[in-house]
């Protein structure tokens, strides 16, 4: 059964025994108070008589203290001694036979209602008279009779309408739940995040489910876009690696293919070979390396002292090859500045910086520089090289991005990449300035470490 009809039900059942009660009460205390009415008058009457009997031993004119509805009869036990008019008689009820004045409802030979007053009247502590007053209860009885469907057929039709404006009522109501009910069930059908439920109501109960809902979708949509994103990152990172792969691997196979025909180790193509072949496995580390940081691998990170370690990064990267002036400018106070970090990877990062600029830079300099900003310290690499386009500048991060002009140095595009990563290891960042024709500038920031301050990154 729906929600609708019970709730429907539920009213007009509930208006049903209301309206029941209350008409079986208005019947019940019109009844009571009529019958009241009756028996005061019937009692009026028969004291009369019994008070008239007692005290002047006499029965007064009957006649007199009846009316046109009111049959007095004076009796005993088996004779009517007197009566109003020649009305029949009705038999004495055995309580009133044993001395107590009583009420009755009795009908006459005809059938028709009447109710009757049996008043004993004693003689020396005895009951031996007894005086019935009688009144017709056909009146009652018609209005009653006239009532009864009256209330039937009002109850009945209340019944109908109250059900049909319960049935509307419970249908507007339930109407935004059925339309969540049934976007819910699109959504679960064609998996289409982007439906919203429309509700220009009250922001009642039905407006907060509306809502609730509706910003669960949103969240979905977002979810389920995060997630297609990742998982387009990731095609295009297994597609990119394994272009990448492949190029070193034709060189490596094209050159032994000559060296089988030619049948002698010509030592270019053996250089190539190892070339290619030390190109393969940086590039197989470097993959290594963000496969491992998707997974949520993180490296265990340990308090370091910065100025050694950067003063050994620019002494190996002094042997790289490069055609320009290397200038390393680091402050003393650099030896004292501590971070909370991994030396191998922040050696990798400052290296992928270093051979970025020996690499770009044809001619001028490059120049390391570290000072401290904020409550961090900075390591800039700086060059004079052609710098990066304003369009390429916020692509540089990506994986496999290479630059136009880049393409022909041999790079996989993955440097910068990991440069950035291990920036938010450390809980830093790594950024870029350039300008085209002037050089660039990456600026490695890193959050300073106080042991004395809890032992935390501060
Ligand atoms: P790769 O150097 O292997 O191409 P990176 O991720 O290290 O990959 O760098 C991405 C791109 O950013 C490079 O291809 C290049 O176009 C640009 N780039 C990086 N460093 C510099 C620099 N110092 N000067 C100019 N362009 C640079």
């Amino acid at each position: 059964m729906s929600l609708r009809l019970r709730l429907a039900l539920f009213y007009t059942g509930q208006l049903v025994v209301a309206l029941l009660l209350f008409s079986f009460l208005m019947y019940g205390v019109l009844r009571w108070n009529y019958i009241r009415e009756v028996d005061a008058s019937l009692y009026s009457v028969a004291w009369r008589v019994a008070e008239s009997m007692q005290r002047y031993w006499r029965i007064p004119s009957l006649k007199g203290l009846a009316d046109r509805s009111t049959f007095i009869l004076v009796r005993t036990d088996e004779l009517v001694i007197a009566q109003s008019t020649d009305f029949g008689t009705f038999p004495v009820p055995a309580e009133a036979m044993a001395g107590r004045a009583t009420y009755t409802t009795e009908r006459d030979v005809n059938g028709e209602p009447y109710r009757l007053y049996t008043l004993p009247v004693y003689v020396n502590g005895e009951p031996v008279f007894w005086v019935q007053v009688a009144q017709p209860l056909q009146l009652l009885e018609r209005v009653l009779t006239t009532l009864r469907p009256i209330l039937g057929a009002g109850i009945a039709g209340f019944a109908l309408l109250t059900g049909a404006a319960a049935w509307w009522l419970a249908g507007r109501a339930i109407a935004p739940v059925q339309r969540v009910a049934s976007a819910a069930e699109s959504v679960g059908q064609s998996a289409d995040l982007s439906l919203r439920v429309p509700y220009q109501g009250p922001q009642d109960e039905v407006g907060r489910l509306v809502h609730t809902f509706n910003g669960m979708l949103d969240q979905l949509q977002e979810l389920y876009a995060r997630l297609a994103t990742a998982v387009d990152a990731q095609k295009r990172f297994v597609a990119d690696a394994s272009h990448e792969l492949r190029t070193p691997l034709t060189i490596i196979r094209g050159n032994i293919d000559y060296l089988e025909r030619a049948g002698t180790l010509d030592p270019e193509a053996l250089a190539d070979m190892k070339a290619e072949a030390a190109r393969m496995s940086e590039l197989l580390e470097e993959l290594l390396a963000m496969a491992r940081a998707d997974a949520g691998q993180t490296p265990e990170l340990e308090p370091l002292a910065l100025g050694p370690l950067v003063r050994d990064v620019c002494r190996r990267a002094g042997a790289l090859p490069h055609q320009v002036d290397f200038v390393v400018e680091l402050p003393p106070a650099l030896d004292r500045i501590m971070v909370l970090g991994h030396a191998e990877w922040l050696r990798r990062a400052l290296l992928i910086l270093l051979d970025n600029a020996f690499k770009y830079t044809p001619s001028g300099s490059v120049t390391v520089r570290a000072g401290r900003q904020g409550e961090g310290v900075v390591l800039q690499v700086i060059d004079t090289g052609p710098g990066i386009p304003p369009e390429d500048l916020p692509r540089v991060f990506d994986r496999f991005f290479r630059g136009d002009p880049a393409r022909s140095r041999g790079g996989s595009g993955l440097g910068l990449a990991i440069a950035s990563w291990v920036a938010g290891l450390h809980g830093g960042r790594l950024t870029a300035e350039s300008k085209v024709g002037e050089g660039s500038t990456f600026s490695l920031w890193l959050p300073v470490y106080r042991p004395a301050a809890g032992g935390t990154n501060s």
